[in-house]
């Protein structure tokens, strides 16, 4: 069973910019570039997190510096493949 992550008003987060290969994260793919970046460790450890909320998000990208808002629905939850960020990450499939 999945937690629930409430998010409300509005979040400014840094992107993370060194990920741990094996760990997972809640991030967003780009509006611009569509690459996806992290913004947190994920609270469980193990991809079962659900955000939820009617917060906005707004940070910017790592890879090409374009500030976007994003909301709770955006996010992804996903398991870093590789310490770099931008590389393909496979979405927690529930
Ligand atoms: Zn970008």
């Amino acid at each position: 069973m999945a937690a629930e992550l409430e998010f409300r008003g509005l979040f400014r987060p840094q992107a993370m910019r060194q990920l741990v290969p094996g760990s997972w994260y809640l991030g967003f793919r780009c509006q611009s570039c569509h690459e996806t970046f992290a913004i947190l460790d994920d609270p469980a450890g193990n991809g079962e997190v659900e955000p939820t909320g009617a917060g906005v998000i707004e940070v910017t990208c790592p890879v090409c510096a374009a500030a976007n808002r994003y909301t709770a629905g955006d996010m992804l939850v996903f398991q870093s493949a590789t310490a770099m960020a931008g590389q393909e990450v496979t979405p927690s499939g529930g």
